[in-house]
């Protein structure tokens, strides 16, 4: 039986005090977790996160989209059970200093295709954000990924603050990105478009700020969505257009989010919220659909 977690952050299984019990704004969300990181214990993650492995394979779950920041669930998940993508992240708006962290995840991505387990689990890239990466280097990447069929994994579109950063208008993320640079008013889908950064092996997580363009570009790249919705609403993100990605026939998945931002790892909880948080108009059946299907890491 297939049981799909896809948008995990598994080294951030010890943050569970940073999850809201009611929605928090998102830029103090993110400030607490940069703060928290800052701090982190490297024996505390690697204690949380075995737990969380556990917890997945106890609930069933068969496979996992997990986002590592420091390399250390790559292990973990290529010993359990689980089959899936660990995404290796690239969070740098220093274009030398995501060069050299790309280079480095190279060098891993080759030394994983030596494991035996590889192909039951295997190793993509996670652009953070549009925003938290250079143009040049997202470009760099989306071509090499390209040409060895690996996955891509980015956050997109995911709060109000960051479509207006690309829209040129007011947000709260302007201070903290000050080096960025947006040429041209555009939504973050078609930031990516301009810069030829979509196409099937890219996953594209949380979605919920998307225009009608924005919709038909991903489905003319033939990327895959992740859903969050508990993370979308405890981290005040507004509600994805569900309804329209469905009817659209873009490949859409679910995802808890890590624990730093939802209540627990298994899926079926993210169902049982789904079907309330989108007023009972998706019905049970189709949510489940999207949690008992493998992810597609082919990509023929
Ligand atoms: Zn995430």
């Amino acid at each position: 039986m297939i049981k799909t977690n896809a948008h995990t952050h598994l080294e951030l299984s010890g943050l569970k005090d940073l999850c809201p019990v009611t929605p928090l704004p998102f830029i103090q969300w993110v400030m607490a977790l940069t703060q928290a990181m800052n701090h982190i214990d490297l024996s505390a993650i690697i204690e949380k996160m075995s737990e969380s492995i556990d917890y997945l394979e106890k609930t069933n779950t068969s496979h996992i989209c997990d986002i590592s920041s420091i390399g250390l669930s790559i292990q973990p998940l290529f010993n359990s059970n689980l089959r899936g993508i660990v995404f290796l992240e690239i969070l740098s708006l220093d274009s030398r200093d995501a060069y050299i962290k790309f280079e480095q995840i190279k060098v891993k991505i080759k030394k994983f295709q030596k494991h035996h387990n590889w192909g039951k689990m295997i190793i993509g890239i996670s652009i953070h954000s549009p925003f938290t990466c250079p143009p040049d280097v997202i470009s760099g990447i989306t071509k090499w990924t390209n040409e060895n069929k690996i996955p891509i994994c980015i956050h997109i579109s995911e709060s109000k603050d960051e479509q207006n950063l690309f829209l040129m208008k007011p947000s709260g993320f302007k201070e903290y990105f000050l080096n960025l640079k947006i040429i041209n008013k555009t939504t973050p889908i078609q930031f990516m478009e301009s810069i030829h950064a979509l196409s099937k092996n890219v996953f594209l997580v949380h979605c919920v700020h998307l225009n009608d363009k924005d919709i038909s570009i991903i489905k003319k790249r033939g990327c895959s969505v992740i859903h969050c919705p508990r993370s979308n609403y405890l981290l005040n993100n507004n509600r994805m257009k569900i309804d329209k990605i469905l009817s659209n026939n873009i490949p859409l998945f679910l995802g808890t989010d890590s624990l730093a931002s939802s209540p627990s790892l298994d899926i079926n909880d993210e169902v049982d919220f789904c079907y309330d948080y989108h007023d009972k108009k998706i019905s049970k059946e189709i949510l489940m659909g999207l949690i008992t299907k493998p992810i597609d890491f082919s990509f023929n």
